[in-house]
Formats: structure tokens, sequence, C-alpha cells
């Protein structure tokens, strides 16, 4: 059994990762930032699987938080370490850049890229003293071809997808391994306004996808059977664009 932490393992793609990762055997973190019943109701399923975890609320943005939250994790449990952790959490604000606020473009960078940074400079300690460590990092196609209306959003993703090839060069030796999945569309809260009928048609697999497709690849690259992996974007699009 491992220690794992999602953030933003409350609703969507996080809770399926937790539920997945409970399986699998492991201890859940689950982190939210404001969906406190949402986080209880992910726990329920992870011990309905036969697991157990417990839920953590902080917001990944803040750095000040996560470090009292995390630290206070790691003092309490003297001798555990969290060798899997899943950089869940973001937010879309989509606005074409002329009409850009400051609000919508920083807090859309620093929930995404500030949250992959905030919460990996903590954790990434504890895995190099063990000579261990699973990174699995959330972003988006959006990321990986640019989308128009988003270019906050694209920003954030890419920038993680350029931090996570540096970071698995950085702690290869020490046995961390660091990885990218790259979700489509995927039915979740956030894609609630999007019509899956309107965006089909350009989807070779000719549907969205699902929460627990994406939760089959990061957890996949968080097992052993992904040992050999590292600074790898995975998509997981139906084919769209790669
Ligand atoms: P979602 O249903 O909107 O859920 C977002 C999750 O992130 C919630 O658990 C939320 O917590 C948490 N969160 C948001 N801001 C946070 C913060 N500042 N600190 C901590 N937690 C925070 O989103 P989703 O569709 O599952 O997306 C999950 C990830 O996949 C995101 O990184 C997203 O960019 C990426 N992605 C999604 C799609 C898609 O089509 N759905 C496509 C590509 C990539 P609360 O419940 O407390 O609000």
């Amino acid at each position: 059994m491992k220690y794992a932490l999602v953030t933003g393992g409350s609703r969507g793609i996080g809770r399926a990762i937790c539920v997945q990762l409970a399986e699998a055997g492991h201890y859940i973190i689950i982190n939210y930032t404001s969906n406190k019943t949402e986080a209880e109701k992910t726990l329920a399923l992870v011990r309905e699987k036969g697991g157990d975890g417990e839920i953590m609320q902080f917001d990944v943005a803040n750095q000040e938080q996560v470090e009292l939250v995390l630290n206070a994790w790691i003092d309490k449990n003297v001798g555990k370490t969290i060798e899997i952790l899943v950089n869940n959490a973001g937010i879309r604000k989509d606005q074409l850049l002329m009409w850009m606020s400051n609000e919508e473009w920083y807090s859309v960078l620093n929930t995404g890229l500030g949250g992959f940074y905030n919460v990996t400079r903590v954790l990434i300690k504890g895995m190099l003293v063990k000579k261990y460590g699973r990174i699995v990092n959330v972003v988006s196609l959006s990321g990986l071809k640019g989308l128009p209306g988003q270019t906050n959003y694209s920003a954030a993703k890419a920038a993680v997808i350029g931090a996570t090839k540096a970071l698995s060069q950085e702690v290869g030796r020490r046995g961390i391994t660091a990885n990218c999945v790259a979700p489509g569309f995927i039915k979740t809260d956030m894609t609630e306004g999007i019509q899956e009928k309107d965006f089909k048609q350009l989807i070779p697999l000719a549907r969205f996808g699902t929460s627990e497709e994406v939760a089959d690849a990061v957890c996949f690259l968080a097992s052993d059977k992904a040992t050999y992996i590292t600074g790898q974007v995975l998509s997981v699009n139906g084919g769209l664009y790669s």
C-alpha cells in the first residue's frame, strides 16, 4: 500500500482517479478546495472499494496554505511518505485574449501551473529520500494544440507539460517518474456547457470520454507497470488530436 494524494479529488476526473487508486490498494488523500460534501462522497466510494483514505482541504493556488496543510500531515505521519502524487486540480475561465481580465488569466495559471509547483515542491522531498515516486499531472489537449478562447488554460497546461519533462530529468535517478495525461473532451462538471453533439463529429471515436477512461491512464502511469516511462504525455482524447 502506498500513500497517494489526488488534488481536486472531490469531483469528475479526480474522483475516478481516487476510486481506481483505492482499487489498486493505495491509501487515498482526497484534496478539495470548497466542496467538502463531494470530497466526502469520494471518500465513501473509496471505502466501498475496500480502501481507505482521508479528505484534505487546501487551495492548490495558495502556497502558504498548501505548505501548512501538507507539512502538518507529514509531521503527524512520521515514517509515512506520499509516494504517488496526481496533480489534477484545474479550472478554466475561457475568454478571448483581447477581453481577458487579470483575474481570468492569473486564477487559471495560479491553479493549473501554480498548483503543480506548490504541491510537488513539498512532496518531492519525501520521494527523493524514499528513492521512489510517481507524479502524474493531468493536463489537456488544449496545452498541446492550443484552443481559441483558452490562452490562459492552454498556457497553464503547456507549462505543466514543460515542467514535467524537466522534472523527470531531475529526479529519474532517484526512482521517481513524472508524466502527464492529456484528456480531450471528458464528461464532467467542467464541460457541462459543451454539447457532445456539436463536437463528436470532430472526434474519431465519435463521443466524449469518461472520467474512468482518464483514470485508467493515470493509474497505469502511477503503477509499477510504468517503471520505464517518464517525461511523457499520454493523450486520452478519442483520437481528436495529439
Ligand atoms: P471538475 O469536474 O470541474 O473538478 C475540478 C476539481 O478540481 C474539483 O475536485 C475541485 O474541487 C478541484 N479544484 C478546483 N480548483 C481547485 C483549487 N484551487 N485547489 C484545489 N482543488 C481545486 O474538473 P474535471 O473535468 O474533473 O477536471 C480535472 C482535471 O482535468 C483538470 O486539471 C482539468 O483541467 C483537466 N481536464 C479536463 C477535461 C474535461 O473535458 N473535463 C479535459 C482536459 C483536461 P471542489 O470540488 O472543491 O471545487
